[in-house]
C-alpha cells in the first residue's frame, strides 16, 4: 500500500513537476538485440523549442497521463481518450549503410525471412510529406509532443526530412533525430539548426578510421572521416547560431572489434563537438560470434577501459553513458531464463510509424495495426479495431501472450518492461507484479513522461 501511494504521488505530481529541459539520462542499464540497431535508440528528447506552461499545459499532460490510466485499468472503450506520450516516425525505411549487428539492414549474406517481416511484410519506403504533416497534426490534436525521427532505416534519405523537421517543431514538438550522419550534408545541417532539432544520436561505432568499415561494412576510412567532418561542420553551424541545439550523441555499439577504442570514441566526440557519447554493448547473430567479448577481453573493457575512458571525458567535458554500460552485463553474457512477460501498456504511451506507413505497437513488434494511406490517418489506426486488440491482449500478459495481435512481438525480451511494471504496479495495487530487485526496479512514473528510452 505505502508502494502504492508512493507512486500514485509521484504520478499526479509529476504533472506539475515536470522540467523537460536539463534531465538527461543515459539509457537504462539492461540492453536488448534490438536496441542495438540505430533506429530503435531512443533516448529522452530534454530541449523542447516551445516550452508549453499554464493550465492548458497542464491539463493536455494529465490528458496523457489519464489516458494511460484508463487504459491500464481496461476502462478504454471504443475511442482511446488521449494520445502517445511519444511516437517514433521512420521517414525512411532503407539506410545506405550495412551494419554487422543492424536487425533491419544486415550485411547481404545474413538478410533473410525478418528483414521483410520487419516493415509490415511490406516494401520498405518513404513517408511523404502530407502524410507526415497529417500524423503530426493528428498527434498535436491529441496531445502528443514528442518524436523520434528514426525507424528502420535511415531519416536523412528521405529529401523531406529537413521540411517534416521545420513543420514539426512549428507545432511545438520536441524531436530526437536519428541518423548515420553520411547526408549530413551543410544544407542539411544549417537547416537542421535553424529549424532548432532538440536531439541527433549519431550511429557511428568506431574510434578509428580502420574500424569503421568493420561494423559499417560498406563503407570504407574516407567515409568515416567524412562523418566526422560533417558533425564538426554542424557543431560550427551550431556555434554560428548560437542556439546550442541539436544535443549531439555519438553512439558506439561496443563488442570484439572496437571495445579497444573506448579512449578514443570519447575524443571523437570532442573533436567533433559531440555533447555526448552513449555506448551499449553490442548484439550477436549467429554468423557473428567474434562480435563476442571473451572473458579476458571483457575484464578489460570493464576494469581498464571504462575507466581510463571515464577520465577522458572527464577532462574533456564529454558527457558519456559508460557507468550505466558498465554496470549492465552484454546480452551473449547473460545466462537468465528469459522472465515471464509482464502487463504492457505501450499501446497507449507509445507507437511507431514505419516509412511505408505501417503503424506497429512498439519497436519489438512488426505486425501491422493498420497502414496510413489516402484515407487512411494515423488518428483512425490508433482509435481503430486493431489497435484496440493489442490494446486488450497486451494488458493481459502473460496470460494473452498466444493471442494473434502479439505474436510478431518479443515480449520475453521487452526493454519497456521497466515502464510496464511501473504503471501496472501504479494502478493495480492488489495484483501487482512482484519485482526480483528492487534497487534496480525503481522507476517512477513522471520519467514516463521524460521517455527515457533505450534504443
Ligand atoms: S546505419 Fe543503417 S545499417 Fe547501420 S545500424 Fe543504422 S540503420 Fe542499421
Ligand atoms: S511487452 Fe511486448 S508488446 Fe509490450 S512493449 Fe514489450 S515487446 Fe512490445
Amino acid at each position: 500500500m505505502f508502494q502504492y501511494l508512493s507512486n500514485l504521488i509521484q504520478f499526479l505530481v509529476s504533472a506539475y513537476r515536470y522540467d523537460p529541459a536539463g534531465n538527461h539520462q543515459g539509457p537504462p542499464p539492461r540492453q536488448s538485440r534490438d536496441t542495438v540497431s540505430h533506429m530503435d535508440k531512443a533516448i529522452a528528447m530534454n530541449r523542447p523549442a516551445t516550452r508549453e506552461s499554464g493550465p492548458s499545459s497542464v491539463l493536455r499532460r494529465l490528458r496523457l497521463y489519464a489516458g494511460i490510466a484508463v487504459n491500464s485499468l481496461g476502462w478504454a472503450g471504443k475511442r482511446h481518450p488521449s494520445g502517445p506520450l511519444e511516437v517514433q516516425i521512420g521517414i525512411a525505411d532503407p539506410c545506405n549503410h550495412r551494419c554487422v549487428m543492424c536487425c533491419y539492414h544486415p550485411p547481404e549474406e545474413r538478410k533473410n525471412d525478418f528483414t521483410i517481416a520487419s516493415f509490415g511484410d511490406s516494401k520498405q519506403g518513404l513517408m511523404d510529406l502530407q502524410t507526415f504533416k497529417d500524423t503530426i497534426d493528428d498527434l498535436y490534436a491529441m496531445g502528443t509532443r514528442n518524436i523520434e525521427l528514426a525507424g528502420r532505416g535511415e531519416p536523412l534519405l528521405n529529401k523531406h526530412a529537413t521540411e517534416m523537421i521545420a513543420y514539426a517543431k512549428s507545432r511545438g514538438f520536441t524531436i530526437l533525430l536519428t541518423t548515420n550522419a553520411s547526408r549530413l550534408s551543410a544544407g542539411v545541417a544549417e537547416a537542421l539548426v535553424e529549424a532548432g532539432l532538440d536531439r541527433m544520436h549519431v550511429s557511428i561505432n568506431a574510434g578509428e578510421a580502420e574500424t569503421y568499415p568493420r561494423i559499417h561494412v560498406t563503407e570504407n576510412p574516407e567515409n568515416y572521416l567524412k562523418v566526422l567532418a560533417n558533425l564538426r561542420r554542424l557543431a560550427d553551424i551550431k556555434s554560428v547560431y548560437g542556439t546550442g541545439k541539436p544535443y549531439v550523441g555519438l553512439s558506439f555499439a561496443i563488442g570484439g572489434r572496437n571495445y579497444h577504442e573506448l579512449v578514443r570514441m570519447v575524443e571523437r566526440a570532442h573533436e567533433t563537438g559531440s555533447e555526448e557519447a552513449f555506448f551499449q554493448h553490442t548484439a550477436l547473430h549467429p554468423d557473428t560470434p567474434d562480435l563476442a567479448l571473451s572473458d579476458s577481453e571483457y575484464h578489460q573493457l570493464i576494469d581498464d577501459l571504462v575507466p581510463q575512458a571515464l577520465q577522458r571525458a572527464e577532462a574533456l567535458g564529454v558527457h558519456t553513458t559508460l557507468r550505466s554500460f558498465a554496470s549492465a552485463l552484454p546480452p551473449y553474457r547473460l545466462d537468465e531464463e528469459e522472465p515471464e512477460p509482464v502487463p504492457c501498456y505501450v499501446g497507449s504511451y507509445y507507437g511507431v510509424i514505419l516509412g511505408n506507413g505501417h503503424v506497429m505497437a512498439c519497436c519489438q513488434c512488426s505486425s501491422s495495426l493498420g497502414q496510413l494511406g489516402e484515407n487512411t490517418r494515423f488518428r483512425d489506426i490508433w482509435q481503430g479495431q486493431a489497435y484496440r486488440n493489442f490494446r486488450d491482449a497486451a494488458r493481459r500478459l502473460p496470460e494473452a501472450s498466444d493471442e494473434p495481435t502479439l505474436k510478431t512481438c518479443d515480449c520475453g525480451h521487452c526493454i519497456l518492461r521497466q515502464r510496464n511494471l511501473s504503471v501496472h504496479n501504479a494502478l493495480h495495487p492488489l495484483s501487482g507484479v512482484a519485482v526480483e530487485n528492487s534497487g534496480e526496479h525503481i522507476f517512477r512514473l513522471r520519467d514516463l513522461w521524460a521517455m527515457q528510452k533505450s534504443r
